[in-house]
Formats: structure tokens, sequence, C-alpha cells
């Protein structure tokens, strides 16, 4: 029998038999309406006039004329409606949930930023939400609980394991099992059992396409290296998709080294990760010696995840993309360098991408291109980076 949802060795579904049922239904709707005209035409429809896509290719000049390397270009993904990525990917599973007739959502979230795009959709739609949410998460986050409560979504906070992400997508799949009649669980990145890695990487493919059009209008050819952060791996299947089969384009993946890769507090997946299977995915995980999935850390909470989409886990087997490790102070770095240089703050995980790009530029040539996705906008890490920085913003 052929394997379903595999790349390579990677992916598959992995999921106890009470799950079965609610990801056959899944993957039955999602094969019905991937290639539906009406279903494209309406998303395509939502992307323009609620998320504002296209998002632009900005020509970065002065970054250019600083790092004295390749043309730099920037896609803007920050300036998608709700700030980040996440919003392609929110519009597209709750619109299939609206299709197939589903009158509850459910969600995880780490920071909260996937929690506010579902609760933003479902608020549009008039549909219930329910975002599940680590209870260490609500309290280092509590903005964005209030911003979830504010567009309509209960928050539900999870007290099992360590009270972090990992725990929150535990607690979603139970709930989905438990209500699958009348509930769609959409997923915050390409990872979980199939259809979840190829379906949210099709809502993100939008990015790399529209790049991929952008930069041949302003340039005539296509870039040399596509740079993007990783923490599930959304963004970056995002970009890359339409890049994979250009073979003279180079794909780079940043994670996080948080306090650096020989100490135990990051969440560099395929630069320290071992082959395992959680969350329904055959995958790179970090783990104990016991194959126990490890606490993981990063000063970005989006990149905070101990796994990798399969699909990544593919690409970085066959060598089709590298993957590098940025840790926190060069993301912080990375963070001002951008905001003094082109005045755009970006959010902490993109800045793990714009280091990423400033290591990379120096060793390319002035006839070259180099894109780099900006998933998001910083506003949301200000008040962070200032304590990272010891600036005491109430004196
Ligand atoms: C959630 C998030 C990420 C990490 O998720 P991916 O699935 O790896 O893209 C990166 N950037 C921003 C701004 C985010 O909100």
């Amino acid at each position: 029998m052929e394997k379903i949802g595999r790349f390579g060795d990677f992916g598959g579904q992995y999921v106890p038999e009470t799950v079965m049922n609610a990801v056959t239904e899944l993957q039955a709707a999602y094969d019905k309406y991937k290639n539906d005209p009406e279903f494209l035409a309406e998303l395509r429809d939502l992307y323009h006039n609620y998320a504002f896509r296209p998002s632009l290719l900005y020509y970065a000049e002065k970054m250019t004329k600083d790092l004295g390397g390749p043309k730099i270009y920037i896609k803007r993904e920050d300036l998608n409606h709700t700030g980040s990525h996440k919003i392609n990917n929110a519009l597209g599973q709750v619109l299939l949930a609206k299709k197939m007739g589903k009158k509850r959502v459910i969600a995880e979230t780490g920071a909260g930023q996937h929690g506010v795009a579902t609760a933003t959709i479902c608020a549009y739609f008039n549909m219930e939400c329910e975002v599940y949410m680590g209870r260490e998460d609500m309290e280092r986050q509590a903005l964005n609980v209030y911003r979830m409560n504010l567009l309509g979504a209960k928050v539900t906070g999870v007290d099992s394991g360590t009270a972090t992400l990992k725990d929150a997508i535990n607690e979603a799949m139970r709930d989905w099992a438990t209500n699958i009649e009348t509930t769609f669980y959409c997923i915050g990145s390409v990872m979980g059992p199939h259809p979840y890695p190829t379906m949210v990487r099709d809502f993100q493919k939008i990015i790399g396409e529209e790049a991929k059009q952008q930069i041949l209008a302003a340039e005539g050819k296509l870039p040399d290296c596509v740079v993007a952060c990783v923490g599930g791996g959304s963004n970056a299947m995002g970009i890359f998709y339409d890049f994979i089969p250009e073979k003279d384009v180079r794909l780079v993946g940043a994670e996080a080294a948080g306090r650096g890769v020989d100490t135990d507090q990051h969440a560099a997946t395929l630069t320290k990760g071992d082959l395992g299977i959680f969350h329904g995915m055959k995958s790179v995980f970090l783990q104990n010696d016991e194959g126990q999935i490890a606490p993981v850390y990063s000063i970005s909470a989006g990149l905070d995840y101990p796994g990798i989409g399969p699909e990544h886990a593919f690409l970085n087997s066959t060598g089709r993309a590298d993957y590098v490790a940025i840790t926190d102070e060069e993301a912080v770095q990375a963070f001002e360098y951008l905001s003094r240089v082109e005045g755009i703050i970006p959010a902490i995980e993109s800045a793990h991408a714009v280091a990423a790009a400033r290591k990379i530029a120096p060793t390319m040539k002035p006839d070259q291109i180099m894109i780099i996705n900006l998933s998001g906008r910083g506003d949301k890490d200000v008040q962070q980076i200032a304590r990272y920085r010891g600036v005491n913003l109430n004196a």
C-alpha cells in the first residue's frame, strides 16, 4: 500500500484510534476542496480583501549597502492583517471548517500568535472558538489572552506536563477526538498527522508564489538564496515551496539556538535532534536518552517547539535546504539592526532569519540576490527585548 502523507521517511499519521476518525474525515474534506475552484477563489479573495495580500517584496537598499554582498529583498509578511504569516493558514483552515459544516473551531497556541489569528477569523466568520494554551504561557502572554477574549474566543488553560505549547497540542487533540461531529482542529504550523503538514504548507505557499513573481518582475531572475526562520516551519515552507524545483536557489532555515546549542537551553531541532514520533508525525525532535521530549528554550516564543515539520526534516536529509542555528544574542542584535538600518522592527522570530542573512550575505556576490522572509512584526516583542537589554520601562 502506498504510504500516505510522507516526505521520504518523515510524516505519516501516528495517532491513537480515537483521533484517527477525525484525521480521516479531515483528509477526505481537504482532498475534496484543495483543488476546488470555488474554494480556492474564496480563499484568494480573503487573502486579498481581509489579510491584505499580496504582501510587499521590499528592496532593503541600506542593508544591501551595509553588508556589501547580494541585493537583499525582504518579503513583508509583517504587513498582513494581525501582523504575521499566521493569518494565511488560519484563513484556509477556518474556511475549510465552514465548508465541512463545523460549528466550532479549536486551536492550540504557545505565545498566542496562532490563537489570535484563529480567533480573528472565527470572529469574521461568526464561529465558536476555543483556544488551548499552557497555563505557564497564559501568564507570560496575558495580553494575548485578553486579545483572544476580545475577539470572542474562549481560552482554556492547560496544566498538564510543563504547561506549555506541547501540552496545549495534546489537550486540543483530546478535545478534537471527543467532539469530532462539531469541531475542527486548526493547527498552527506544518506539523501533526497528515494532512496537516501538507495542508498548512498549501495555505502558506502563497508567500513563495508571490515572492517568485515579484522578484522576476523586479530583477528578471530568481534569487540565489532564500532565508526564513523555523519553529514548526510554516513560514519557511511557505516561502520555500515554490523555489524547491529551482535547484540554483539556496534555501536556508534559521532555528533557535537559545543560549547556545551546547547548553540544554535551545530549540535547535535539526542541529541537535533525533528521529522520533510525537504529535502524530515521524520527524526530528529534541529528546532525552530515553526518547522523552526534552524541554526547549528560546527568547522567541514562536520558535520554542521541540520538533519540526516533517517536510523540513526531509529537505534537511536530502540537503535541499540548509539549517543554521541562531542564538538569542544574535537574534536580538538582528532585531536592533533591522530597526535601526531599515526602520523595520521585526518579530523576534523573524530576527533569527535576519541574523542568518547577516552571516550569509558577506559570502555572496553583488550580482546575486537574497530574499529574507519577514514572518511578523516586532511590536509584540519590544517590552521583552527592553528587559533583555536591562532597560527599565517603568523608570
Ligand atoms: C509563530 C511564528 C513563527 C514560527 O512558526 P513557523 O510555523 O515556524 O513559521 C515565526 N514567526 C512569527 C512571526 C510567528 O508568529
